[in-house]
């Protein structure tokens, strides 16, 4: 048996009730059997649906305790429906768009469930990207740059890493940062670039110190003649995100927020070529048993709550 649905018959087949909901979980958190969340022990006992209790610590458990599913009052057979439906929606669900499908009361909670599987869609750590990579920066929400060197003043400014893969773009990697400094450069390109690569950027100086940082540089250079083609992959993935940002969300991202957008759109990017969108409600249901609950209150500053487990 396949580990996901392949078509929306098979979506509804599989999961027709609560109790169906909760064996996929189950199947998905704990391939080996049932383990307790707190003790790690895997003597348990199974109780009244849906609940655990460990053998060994006595502490009763669900299979959504400590997921992305923690403390929901809504049924799991609609949150499978949201996460089926954000899967197979090719350009990214808007809250709206959930509201309406779903039925939901409000566009609050529609908003607060899209910025949870947001959440989801990165996985604590990843592998960085190797080989040839473009790197370069863009200004999300402003029609014309701002200087680089200062800070964004008031824009937003995103680290594009794109991967070659022969002409093409490979995985990408996408940061927010507070200006373009080596001091803010740096961090970010260690987190999405494993040393030993080969780094493609303009002449700017921020990125001066990548050598010391253990990767190879290779400047190209800027001419008025080639304009934005110097670093094709880059500015591709720049235009892709912020037409994505104008058409699925209208524009309406609070640069708060932006951190969210720009995992989702990394999530959809790395997997465009996945030939079924299945697959896609897979990974995203195995993160989102893999990470911890988000409480609203959280996600109002925008504020990202780091993860302490790595189950990807
Ligand atoms: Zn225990």
């Amino acid at each position: 048996m396949a580990d996901y649905p392949q078509t929306v018959l098979e979506f509804r087949d599989w999961f027709t009730s609560e109790q169906a909901c909760r064996d996929y979980l189950v199947q998905l958190r704990w391939p080996g059997g049932v383990r307790c969340p707190d003790c790690a022990s895997e003597k348990v006992w199974t109780m009244t649906p849906p609940f655990y209790r460990c053998q060994g610590c006595g502490y009763d458990f669900t299979v959504t305790a400590g997921t992305l599913f923690a403390d929901t009052h809504k049924p799991l057979r609609l949150w499978f429906e949201a996460i089926w439906y954000v899967t197979n929606q090719k350009s990214g669900a808007s809250a709206l768009g959930v509201k309406r499908v779903l039925g939901l009361g409000s566009y609050r909670t529609a908003w607060n469930w899209l910025h949870k599987l947001r959440r989801a869609m990165v996985r604590p750590s990843r592998d960085g990207l190797a080989g040839v990579v473009e790197v370069d920066e863009t200004f999300i929400g402003a029609p014309e740059p701002g200087k680089r060197g200062r800070g964004a003043g008031g824009k937003t400014l995103v680290l594009i890493a794109a991967q070659a893969e022969g002409r093409r773009i490979g995985r990408i990697r996408l940061a927010r940062i507070v200006d373009a400094s080596a001091a803010s450069i740096e961090p970010a390109i260690r987190q999405a670039i494993e040393p030993g690569s080969r780094i493609q950027t303009d002449d700017w100086n921020g990125y001066c110190g990548l050598e010391s940082l253990g990767y190879r540089r290779e400047v190209i250079r800027s001419t008025a003649e080639l304009g934005e083609n110097l670093l094709p992959r880059a500015n591709r993935v720049a235009s892709l995100l912020k037409r994505w940002l104008l058409g699925t969300h209208q524009g309406a991202v609070r640069p708060a927020h932006l951190d969210y957008y720009l995992d989702e759109f990394t999530f959809r990017f790395n997997r465009r070529t996945s030939a079924s969108r299945g697959l896609l409600f897979y990974r995203l249901m195995q993160q989102a048993v893999a990470v911890r609950p988000v409480l609203g209150k959280d996600l109002i500053g925008g504020k990202r709550v780091p993860s302490t487990t790595d189950r990807g």
